[in-house]
């Protein structure tokens, strides 16, 4: 990454510029956006916060942790009462949110980034804002994103410092940013999705409330332009980085699109099918693309693949399982066993881990949602040969803001 310093110099007072530039934003434009928020910690606490200000018209908060003690110091929306197994982030900072501005309405979806938030909603939304603190996290959000030409901002902080950045699909990506050591750690926890979970449920770095104060705010500054259509003014294709401790501000350009990443899929063009529902089991969603499409044998492609059995070194038996390769874990599996069993694999057996949903498939009465589709997805569904985006856009009353 070529990282080229701004030339920050002190001006005397005689040469300052004192020029306010016009935003010339319509009120009624920001009553009505739709902008995404992925987690409500520290950082996503300020961001929040300043949307409700604004009022920014519909919100749609994505966390999947609850309130503890530890995040009353750092985040400006929780308070002592919050607390608890019980009090889901996503919630309580959506009612929050409406205690400062009863005109927003908001959507909390309690939930994993990874896995449970389908297409549809991302294609709904005129901004994404990333508050997450970990690289996994922000690789899913970034290939979501580019699936469905979104940008988003991300955000990090640190101790007195902090960044952000503009990913504009098309044109930069978070995925082709990584240096080599972040790629490795990446493969390795997509690898282990144990170590993943518990690398997410640890915020291990430390932060201040001043850091995700400033980052906070410069996120929903940057949001708004790409929604208000100030892309030209944004820091699209590039990173701001401060350092509070040295009072320094620098600007980074990003590297360009680099063939052969992950993250450039694109789902285009999307056909909007109100007739079906992730609800709905997978034999009838068959049916329905079969005579839709006029063909044979759809299979719908999956993001995460479908483990049918799995292998215990300790007892040396199969058991049949039927969960998403990304739910996989001892703990998951235990509903199919007598009890927890550290010593799980799964099965290298044929046909037993599937990355396609047809009719050989042998849970047909199983729901879309139980096969890891969430509603409002747009599946990659495969007629003769050729990849076709369908939403279940049947879903749709799902995302309701109130
Ligand atoms: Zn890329």
């Amino acid at each position: 990454m070529s990282k080229e310093k701004s030339n920050l110099i002190t001006i005397p007072k005689e040469k300052w510029n004192n020029t306010v530039e016009s935003v010339g934003w319509d009120e009624e434009r920001i009553n009505n956006l739709k902008i995404m928020v992925v987690g409500a910690g520290a950082l996503g606490n300020e961001v929040l916060k300043n949307l409700a200000l604004l009022n920014v018209g519909n919100i749609f908060i994505v966390d999947f942790d609850h309130v503890e003690y530890a995040n009353l110091a750092k985040s400006v929306l929780y308070r002592e009462e919050d607390c608890g197994k019980e009090n889901l982030k996503s919630s309580v900072a959506a009612r929050k949110v409406q205690e400062i501005n009863r005109q927003v309405k908001v959507m909390a979806f309690n939930g994993d980034i990874r896995s449970d938030i389908g297409l549809g909603v991302f294609r709904r939304m005129d901004a994404i804002i990333g508050c997450l603190d970990n690289r996994l996290a922000r690789l899913m959000l970034n290939r979501q994103c580019f699936k469905v030409g979104k940008p988003w901002v991300d955000g990090a902080i640190e101790n007195l410092s902090g960044e952000l950045t503009v990913f504009m699909p098309g044109t930069s990506c978070y995925e082709c940013n990584l240096t080599e050591e972040e790629h490795k750690w990446i493969h390795y926890e997509l690898g282990c999705f144990k170590v993943a979970m518990e690398n997410l449920r640890l915020g291990r770095i430390p932060t201040t409330p001043i850091s995700s104060s400033i980052i906070g705010a410069m996120q929903v500054q940057e949001a708004l332009k790409l929604a208000m259509g100030n892309t030209n003014k944004s820091l699209a294709g590039r990173k701001f980085n401060y350092n509070g401790m040295n009072n320094v501000i620098e600007l980074y350009e990003l590297d360009g699109l680099e063939k052969g990443c992950l993250s450039h899929f694109h789902y285009d063009p999307v056909y909007e099918a109100k007739e079906l529902s992730a609800e709905m089991p997978l034999g009838e969603v068959l049916d329905w693309l079969r005579q839709h499409f006029k063909t044979n044998d759809p299979a719908i492609k999956l993001e995460s693949e479908i483990i049918l059995e799995v292998f215990s070194r300790n007892s040396e038996k199969y058991y049949p399982v039927m969960m998403p390769h990304n739910k996989f874990t001892a703990e998951a599996v235990e509903q199919y066993m007598d009890g927890v069993d550290d010593e799980i694999s799964v099965s290298t057996r044929d046909g037993m881990v599937r990355k396609y949903l047809d009719k050989n498939f042998p849970f047909l009465d199983k729901p879309l949602t139980e096969l890891g589709i969430p509603r409002l997805d747009v599946m990659r569904v495969i007629i003769d040969g050729e990849p076709q985006f369908v939403e279940l856009t049947g879903d749709i009353s799902f995302l309701t803001f109130q």
